[in-house]
């Protein structure tokens, strides 16, 4: 057999995956993966490939997430669920420092170090792997790189797959962020059910996926074993449910700042803070101090906030964004016009989680296309 190198295709049965999984734990990775909790697909610790949301899709629209029974045992025929991968490197709350009083009157600042996390992350999508692109370029390799983010993002063995059951709320294709994988994987499936066979196409995108897939007699993947997988992700992109014409988006909602259908959307916005908890890309934090009822320990904890909230952009006596109208279109238009002038890419992978989970199903492809069209008018 001639050893698989990068770049190259081989071809896995569904059983095969089990011992893929138990092939990168054996190297010291802890799984996190896809699994079926609380009636939705999440992201967390899985033991092995029967934790995976066999069997299992989902039915999105805007406002609205259900699971549904599949009549075929796929391990990936779903789209993304409410978590991301962000909670993974960019974590939800995090303790920066404590101080304790000492007896003498004098204090003892505790700093928690940065911990690196040795993951392996399976079923990564594409427009996923465009969300930690995007949170790399802000929380690593801007200027002040956090190091907390630093170390978990240090070690981590990437499982990729390839859509094919786009979600409706989903328009990742128009963005380019999918629904294919370009680059920054260890290994990417592309899983195919037929009427008579299942199999997955395992792309190699690194030496050290090479090394763990060269652990058992896998066979390099067919001509047409490859033009089936190809052809369910192109069709996958042909089917997605929604679309925004990223060409000239930044310039349309930088000249429409005063633009009637903010407040219109505001009108319906409850303000909860969903769109940002979602989203993968989102990453402003608030820090707080706390004390306990003794006086004798303070801590400084960072948490994820929302620009949703008025607090957010509170500065000496008073919010600057007062009103639902200014705080959802300060949240627009950074994701889709002056983010690029920052980061030199949108903020938004077209991943429709903030459309699916807003309780009032307010989608930005909807207000987008109503901003355009008042903007032509
Ligand atoms: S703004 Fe919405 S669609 Fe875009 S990346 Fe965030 S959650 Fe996904
Ligand atoms: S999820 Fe919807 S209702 Fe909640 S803050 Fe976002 S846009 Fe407003």
């Amino acid at each position: 057999m001639v050893p698989l190198g990068v770049g190259d295709l081989a071809v896995m049965r569904p059983d095969e995956l089990s011992g893929l999984l138990a092939a990168i734990q054996g190297r010291g990775y802890t799984l996190l993966g896809p699994t079926v909790r609380d009636a939705a697909i999440v992201y967390g610790e899985i033991a092995g490939a029967d934790d995976l949301p066999i069997g299992w899709t989902d039915e999105q629209s805007p406002g609205s997430y259900r699971l549904t029974k599949r009549s075929v045992g796929t391990f990936f025929g779903y789209a993304v669920g409410p978590h991301s991968w962000k909670a993974t490197f960019h974590r939800p709350e995090l303790t920066l420092w404590q101080a304790e009083r000492q007896e003498n009157g004098g204090f003892t600042i505790h700093e928690p170090v940065p911990q690196t996390a040795r993951v392996a992350l399976i079923g990564v999508r594409a427009c996923e792997l465009a969300a930690i692109r995007i949170q790399d370029r802000v929380l690593l390799e801007g200027p002040f790189a956090d190091p907390h983010y630093a170390a978990r993002r240090r070690d981590v063995f990437v499982v990729a797959v390839n859509c094919t059951e786009p979600g409706a709320t989903c328009f990742c294709a128009s963005l380019g962020t999918g629904p294919s994988v370009g680059s920054g994987f260890d290994l990417a499936l592309t899983e195919v059910v037929t009427d008579t066979e299942h199999f997955f196409v395992a792309e190699i995108g690194s030496s050290q996926g090479a090394e763990v897939l060269g652990e058992w007699p896998v066979d390099r993947a067919s001509r047409s074993q490859i033009a089936e997988a190809t052809a369910r992700t192109q069709a996958a992109a042909d089917r997605m449910g929604r679309s925004v014409d990223a060409r000239d988006v930044k310039e349309v909602l930088a000249r429409n700042l005063e633009n009637p259908r903010w407040q219109e959307t505001a009108d319906r916005c409850l303000g909860c803070t969903n769109c940002t908890q979602v989203c993968p890309t989102c990453f402003c934090t608030a820090v707080h101090d706390l004390t306990d009822l003794s006086g004798r320990t303070a801590t400084r904890v960072r948490q994820w906030d929302s620009c949703f909230t008025r607090s957010f952009s509170y500065v000496h006596g008073g919010s600057v964004r007062r009103s639902g109208m200014s705080r959802y279109r300060q949240w627009l238009t950074h994701k889709l016009s002056y983010w690029a002038d920052e980061f030199g890419s949108l903020g938004c992978v077209g991943c429709g989680r903030c459309i699916t989970w807003c309780p009032k199903g307010i989608d930005l492809t909807e207000e987008i296309a109503a901003i355009r069209a008042l903007d032509q008018r």
